[in-house]
């Protein structure tokens, strides 16, 4: 039985208890007998009692005395040790609780049982105690996620699949016929499928911190002039007004391509979510410590609990239309990835639902002095 275990804690205390309490009986039998015949001899001479004694009366005297003191001492040190006993096991049983039961949910967890807790204490078992549980809580959370991600993933991938096997069966079949329009509706989904894997691999590396970040400083204006300039396009075919306005130019640290990747997600996510003649307006500036692009729109705005949302994996405001735009629902949770990675921050703010949003970017400022750039006009 593991718990008459000799190697136990609860056993290696109690025994560390009564081991002390053995030295001190045998130190107080070993100290009484040799001590007390001499104070005995003493007291007796000083007080002149053994002076009227023959001396077969005295030594019989200080035999009695001497086996007196040796019951008194058997008594003594037999209570003395069944106190012991008593009073060790049940302070090695208090002490040994608490680390057996964290030993118990350790096993739990590492049987993949994330839910195990313990009780909190004080001291430094309970600070024990509150490490355990919260790294068991960051274990359950962990595996919340990667349940969550994998049924994501699937439901994620089902559609473009599916489609493109009702597209294939469909031309097998002679339903449709092959030509530009079966080609482009198959290069479509395979696309999505394709773009779809790259961010999920961009998440994962991003938020397991396992990307290769190659910091540099880099020109305020000359980054959001590129964006602007990579946009144009898509903005123009949407008649939207694609503004980009400086209050101070700044230089920043990060990796270039990933800060470009940072910032064509909010811009392109503006363009792509606000209506048919809006605007989109591209800010750059120092804020504190900090460089900040915020990207403003006309669009229709998110509510308190979307502002949060909108970061996470797979989250749509409007599922349908936003698969209908070409979005994988990853683009600001990698966004958020990359942000932190490079010791920045993202965040959105909206006046409310139909009244447009601002998305922030704040990346560290770069060491040296900035250097004066420019910025593109409304396009
Ligand atoms: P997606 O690929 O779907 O665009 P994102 O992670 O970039 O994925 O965005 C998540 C969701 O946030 C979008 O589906 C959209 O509903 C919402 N969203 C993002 N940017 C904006 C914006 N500027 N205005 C309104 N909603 C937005």
């Amino acid at each position: 039985m593991r718990w008459l275990d000799p190697g136990r804690l609860r056993w290696r205390l109690l025994a560390g208890n009564l081991l002390v309490a053995a030295a001190g009986a045998i130190t107080v039998a070993i100290a009484v007998s040799l001590a007390a015949p001499l104070a005995f001899e003493h007291a007796m001479g000083s007080q002149g009692a053994m002076a009227g004694m023959g001396t077969m009366m005295s030594s019989a005297v200080t035999a009695a005395f001497g086996d007196a003191v040796g019951s008194a001492l058997v008594l003594g040190v037999g209570a003395a040790t069944l106190i012991a006993i008593v009073v060790a096991a049940i302070i090695s049983t208090w002490l040994a609780r608490p680390i057996s039961s964290l030993a118990d949910a350790s096993r739990e967890v590492a049987g993949g049982d994330y839910a195990q807790r313990v009780q909190p204490g004080s001291g430094e078992l309970g600070d024990l105690a509150a490490s355990f549980n919260h790294m068991a809580a960051s274990l359950d959370a962990t595996e919340r996620r990667r349940h969550e991600l994998i049924g994501d993933v699937a439901h994620e991938l089902r559609t473009p699949i599916a489609s493109l096997r009702g597209y294939v069966e469909g031309l097998e079949e002679g339903v449709f016929t092959p030509g530009p329009d079966a080609w482009r509706v198959l290069g479509d989904q395979a696309s999505r499928l394709a773009r779809l894997v790259d961010d999920l691999s961009d998440l994962w590396r991003a938020e397991a911190r396992d990307m290769v970040l190659v910091p540099e400083d880099l020109d305020g204006p000359t980054l959001i002039a590129d964006a602007i300039q990579r946009h144009r396009p898509a903005a123009g075919a949407r008649s939207i007004e694609l503004v980009a306005e400086a209050d101070e130019p700044v230089r920043l640290r990060g990796d270039r391509a990933r800060v470009a990747q940072v910032i064509d997600n909010l811009v392109g996510n503006a363009i792509r979510y606000t209506p048919e003649h809006g605007i989109v307006r591209v800010r750059l500036g120092p804020r504190g410590d900090a460089a900040q692009v915020s990207v403003s729109d006309t669009g229709p705005g998110l509510t308190q609990d979307q502002l949060v949302q909108v970061f996470e994996r797979f989250y749509r405001v409007d599922p349908s239309r936003s698969r209908d735009v070409g979005g994988s629902g990853l683009g600001l949770a990698i966004a958020k990835a990359l942000s932190e990675a490079m010791g920045g921050r993202i965040w959105a703010t909206s006046p409310g639902a139909g009244r447009g949003s601002t998305f922030y970017l704040e990346l560290p400022v770069a060491n040296r002095t900035p250097t004066k750039g420019h910025l593109p006009d409304a396009c």
